[in-house]
């Protein structure tokens, strides 16, 4: 990958972000993100984001390298707090876990203020993001599943407004776990994806069958038991 040629999931957030918008990239690393959409004249202004001190000083080389100082400001800091409210309008966070994201979003509630896109690409744990989406007013507008090296990636496009719009009321627990637009779609990653977390599930189930049978593994098991039965109905 480079900035030229992004990764599929990294291209597949690219494309989310609108055209002209300022944008802040958080978790940045190499800054690949924004030094593709900012020398492809996609984006303005960019700022990348990073924490430690090693992926701070990658991107800071590679938006020197592009010659893009210019248009993207490498700034060191945790989360939202390297970005003033109304700064940017567009914040992707990609390539965390869903509960990380969720907190970066959390801590840095103050600075969303004038954002009106998220693109959000969580590792793991979607629902965590889409838990926190619903809670504070930002409604899903688009999903998407893709594969890329053998792993599964979800990619989450989020705008201020009514956040139950995007789902089906009696299908809530499951679109918050599996997601209201992919749930739709079933495209072959997110079948296979969700596959893989009932066997993970099944083989977790009958270690806990064999187990002793306290109040807490009954508790468990009844929770996997939902969660199975969730997956089933969307897979069909
Ligand atoms: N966003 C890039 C991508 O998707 O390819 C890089 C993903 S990399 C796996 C995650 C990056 O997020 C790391 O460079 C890490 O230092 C950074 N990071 C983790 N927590 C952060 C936080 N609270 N604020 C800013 N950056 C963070």
């Amino acid at each position: 990958m480079n900035i030229d040629k992004l990764s599929h999931r990294l291209q597949a957030v690219a494309e989310y972000i609108p055209e002209g918008s300022r944008m802040a990239d958080i978790g940045s690393d190499h800054a690949y993100l924004p030094c593709h959409v900012v020398k492809k004249g996609l984006v303005p202004f960019a700022i990348a984001g990073e924490v430690v001190e090693g992926p701070f000083q990658s991107a800071k080389k590679q938006v020197e390298s592009e010659d893009l100082t210019d248009k993207i400001e490498v700034r060191k800091g945790d989360g939202l707090a390297v970005i003033s409210p109304g700064e940017v309008d567009c914040i992707t966070i990609a390539g965390m876990g869903g509960a990380l994201i969720a907190s970066i979003l959390e801590q840095g509630l103050d600075k969303l203020e004038g954002v009106s896109r998220l693109i959000l690409q969580p590792n793991i744990s979607a629902q965590s993001i889409r838990v926190w989406l619903m809670d504070h007013e930002w409604k899903l507008v688009e999903e998407e599943i893709l594969e890329e090296d053998g792993k599964i990636y979800e990619i989450l496009v989020a705008e201020k407004g009514e956040p139950l719009q995007s789902y089906n009321q009696e299908k809530l627990q499951s679109e918050l776990l599996m997601g209201p637009f992919l749930s739709i779609k079933r495209t072959e990653p997110f079948v296979k994806k969700w596959k893989g977390e009932m066997n993970n599930w099944m083989r977790i189930l009958s270690k806990l069958e064999q187990a002793a049978d306290t109040e807490e593994n009954r508790q468990k098991k009844e929770e996997l038991h939902n969660k199975l039965r969730m997956i089933e109905e969307v897979l069909g």
